[in-house]
């Protein structure tokens, strides 16, 4: 079937983000690649949940409804959720059938997973296989897919993988100079993580210069809560921050990010620290919030401008870690075409941006004083015109780049085609 006639009957779809006690979701239009509805169901499974849902309406404004009464568990949530949908007045289609496709967000592929996928048994199981490598993540993503499927029959069901833009990543970059056992029995290895993000921006950036990605070199650059660079050559990831887990690479809110090893082991050892303690000071206590006390940028930003010393310092080592790793990057890649900031703090945090390009006019990557400090939202260049390398601001869109790579999957497949099959499972 000729795939621009299978692509417009993929019209609307559902993007999934189950966690442990909630499910975030979003119902696009993909003719438009609009969102019609988003919302959250949080404290699932506790006394009072919440389920905060907002119709977009044609003028960008919401009608929101919020809803706080229990929701026993997943299957609930999902139910109350799809009542919302099509509800007359908070919904946006008149029967759930009108969905044509399911997008799940799947935080770890592994290394079976180098795409996006149609979610059959086999594929269910290798999600399974990788729940060891992000238990607090990959087991409620499978709980989203089962309870999914089951309100959803009729619908097509894609997985997208926060790691699978990674797995281009070669060996040297990936491996740890550990025995080599514990990667091949283990799996320890570097995965990455917001590959998502970093696809949709580089996709995006691409669009903008006008050019085959596969002939970009790019730096992603997401900075979140959670934050992670990536080195993209030729339009494939070829390094990434992160590491096994979320934890590695830059200063994050809460995460201390790159470590001298063999301080988890002195805390062990000294402070006679249990486990459970170095893993929440490591990824609740760190960062950000471990030098100044606050974790959101927001108010990081605000204490220095007051005068805070601290709040000055973590704002230092933010940026100093992300220009070593521009540095890093750009050593790798040996050219470099665009630099793209992205993500909340990415997006809306101009002295961040200058913090982390200040002295790099021998790479030729500058910043224009008056565009990095101009208001304004979606893509925008804040490079001077005549820069070596164009740095880019590109708003990051998780929910959009999952539908468009739900769509991708799921437009010409049918049960039994093998279409979309992975070759690795
Ligand atoms: P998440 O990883 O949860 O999706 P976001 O991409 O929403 O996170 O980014 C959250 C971060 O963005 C927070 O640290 C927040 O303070 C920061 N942020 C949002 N708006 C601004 C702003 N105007 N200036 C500085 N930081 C901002």
């Amino acid at each position: 079937m000729d795939s621009l006639l299978c692509a417009v009957t993929v019209l609307k779809i559902l993007v999934i983000n189950t966690g442990s006690s909630s499910i975030k979701y979003q119902l696009l239009d993909m003719k438009e690649q609009q969102v019609l509805v988003s919302g959250l169901a949080e404290k699932i499974g506790e006394t009072t949940s919440i389920l905060t849902h907002k119709k977009i309406l044609a003028n960008k404004k919401n009608r929101t409804k919020i809803k706080e009464e229990r929701i026993c568990n997943h299957r609930d949530g999902l139910i109350q959720i799809t009542g919302l949908l099509v509800d007359p007045e908070y919904g946006a289609i008149r029967d759930k059938s009108e969905i044509s496709a399911i997008g799940h967000r799947i935080v770890h592929g592994g290394e079976a997973f180098i795409s996006p996928t149609i979610i059959t048994e086999k594929v269910i199981e290798a999600i399974k296989k990788n729940i060891p490598l992000a238990p607090l993540h990959n087991s409620p993503n499978l709980t989203g897919i089962e309870v999914a499927m089951s309100i959803f029959p009729n619908s097509r069901h894609a997985a997208v993988f926060d790691t699978a833009f990674h797995q281009t990543i070669p060996p040297k970059a990936f491996l740890y100079a550990l025995p080599y056992d514990l990667y091949k029995k283990e799996r320890i290895r570097r995965y990455g993580f917001h590959g998502t993000s970093h696809s949709y921006v580089a996709e995006r950036c691409a669009d903008y210069l006008n050019r085959p990605l596969k002939e970009l070199n790019l730096i992603t650059i997401h900075l979140g809560n959670g934050a992670s660079i990536a080195a993209v050559k030729n339009g494939e990831c070829i390094d990434t921050s992160m590491g096994m887990t979320p934890l590695a690479g830059l200063v994050m809110g809460t995460r201390c990010g790159d470590l001298d090893p063999a301080i988890p082991l002195f805390l062990a050892d000294h402070l006679k620290m249990s486990l459970k303690e170095i893993d929440r000071l490591l990824n609740k206590e760190s960062g950000l919030k471990g030098i100044c006390g606050a974790n959101d940028m927001r108010e990081v930003i605000e204490k220095k401008n007051k005068g805070d010393n601290l709040a000055k310092t973590a704002m230092e080592i933010y940026c100093y870690r992300i220009k070593k790793y521009i540095g890093a990057y750009f050593a790798v890649l040996g050219d470099l075409d665009a630099l793209i900031f992205t993500a909340g703090i990415g997006e809306n945090a101009p002295d961040i941006r200058k913090g982390c390009c200040s002295g790099l006019i021998r790479l030729g990557i500058e910043i224009d004083n008056t565009k990095n400090y101009q208001p304004g939202k979606g893509l925008r260049e804040i490079s001077p015109s005549a820069g070596e390398v164009k740095v880019l601001i590109i708003p990051t869109n998780e929910e959009l780049q999952i539908a468009l790579e739900t769509r991708k999957v799921t437009a010409c497949w049918s049960k039994g085609s093998g279409f979309a099959e992975n070759p690795n499972l």
